[in-house]
């Protein structure tokens, strides 16, 4: 048996065959069958398939499906959320041009447009996320495009986006949305004039935790195309068994998320009853200073959400963390397993968010039974009871960060 044969496959039968999953399809070469249909290849590029990192079937069947649940005409995949953002930024802006991301946009986004995109010479303008309307008084010649993320990462804020959308279209600057929290399931950001729509699937949709894809949806297929051009020229593609996972994860997504904002609206409701909790940051309650803006845009939401306690030492908050045995500690969301990421969402903001001084932990509830994760939670809020009712907590006082 020569090298050859070892190269060369059996041709791939032709007998009838369709499961009900999609088709796992590798490919950095694609093959043609003529010099003609090889030096047209180009021609393939938006609609088609060309060469592997340009997309496969596989990852063309997750994009119509995520372009279907947008509400758009198309969508793009890449490989990360962090890396939706940079297409769709870089996509709008180039050097001269001014981006407005919300001050509370998440985290890893405003370091890439301060430490990337700025001294590429695209001016990068952090605005109050609460400016609503108000934001046409910051809107210049310059400005090409306006991020909004509603509510913002750690902090919650909601936005106002149809008053961003009318303030920004009326000078004919696009917005863009980072929907990652509510997903297209709760809020759907084309049907309130936002021309980009960005999700990281690697959060709700994929639902396990265990892979990293971002997308964008758009109404207009010309801005497709320019979105599709800065991917592929950067060098963005996405694995094919990371979409047939996703898309695997899209269909019980609406069910995972429905559970998990059950068990969270049950969980908040005992947190709120805990003498160490100070504030409960979620859109969904009543009181929540964007409450009537989510009532009003949104239909649901999801188990994600922010507990800021009263002070304790930061001893205490690794003592109270090591209780945990239910909810485990990392970051990311959306998926089965319950977390807790210990963040500051204080930390590089520009404008103030109204969060109290004191611990914090985002918290994002999965599918474990709601008795488990509050036995869980119980453990841990005992030694943030202690310590608050001792001598010992004034002695230390001060934040834990
Ligand atoms: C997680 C997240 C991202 C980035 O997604 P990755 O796939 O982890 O790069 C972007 N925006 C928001 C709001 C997120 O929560």
């Amino acid at each position: 048996m020569s090298d050859t044969n070892h190269i060369r496959q059996p041709e791939r039968s032709t007998a009838p065959f369709r499961s009900l999953s999609v088709a796992i399809e590798r490919a950095s070469t694609v093959v043609f069958d003529d010099l003609d249909s090889f030096e047209q290849r180009g021609a393939n590029l938006y609609d088609g398939f060309s060469y592997g990192l340009y997309g496969t079937p596989t990852s063309r069947v997750l994009e119509d499906h995520i372009a279907e649940l947008e509400g758009g005409t198309r969508a793009l995949l890449t490989p990360s959320g962090l890396s939706a953002i940079v297409v769709a930024t870089m996509a709008c802006a180039v050097a001269g041009d001014r981006v407005l991301l919300p001050d509370s946009v998440y985290g890893p986004a405003k370091d890439m447009a301060l430490g990337i995109l700025a001294p590429l010479g695209v001016e990068v303008c952090i605005y109050n996320p609460l400016v609503g309307g108000g934001i046409g008084e910051i809107l210049t010649d310059q400005t090409r495009l306006v991020w909004v993320e509603s509510p913002g990462s750690l902090s919650f804020e909601a936005q106002d986006v149809p008053a961003i959308v009318r303030a920004a279209h009326a000078r004919g600057i696009r917005v863009a949305a980072d929907n990652t929290w509510a997903s297209h399931l709760f809020f759907r950001p084309l049907e309130h004039g936002v021309d980009i729509s960005m999700q990281a699937l690697s959060k709700h949709a994929s639902g396990h935790g265990d892979l990293l894809l971002g997308s964008v949806a758009v109404r207009d297929v010309e801005l497709f195309r320019r979105l599709k051009d800065v991917a592929r020229l950067m060098g963005y593609g996405v694995s094919p068994d990371d979409c047939a996972l996703c898309e695997r994860g899209l269909k019980t997504m609406p069910v995972r998320m429905r559970h998990s904002a059950m068990t969270a609206a049950t969980l908040i409701e005992w947190l709120k009853a805990q003498p160490s909790v100070a504030q409960i940051l979620h859109p969904a309650q009543p009181g929540h200073p964007g409450h009537d803006i989510w009532k009003r845009d949104f239909s649901g939401a999801p188990g994600v959400f922010g507990i800021v306690f009263k002070h304790f030492p930061r001893d205490f908050q690794a003592a109270a963390l090591a209780q945990l045995k239910v909810f485990r500690i990392g970051a990311s969301w959306g998926g089965v397993q319950s977390l807790v990421a210990p963040s500051v969402p204080r930390k590089g903001r520009s404008f103030s968010n109204g969060i109290v001084d004191g611990p914090y932990w985002r918290m994002s509830i999965g599918l474990e039974d709601c008795s488990d994760l509050i036995n869980d939670l119980s453990l841990a809020l005992s030694v943030f009871d202690q310590v608050n009712g001792s001598p010992a907590a004034n002695a230390f006082g001060g934040s834990a960060e």
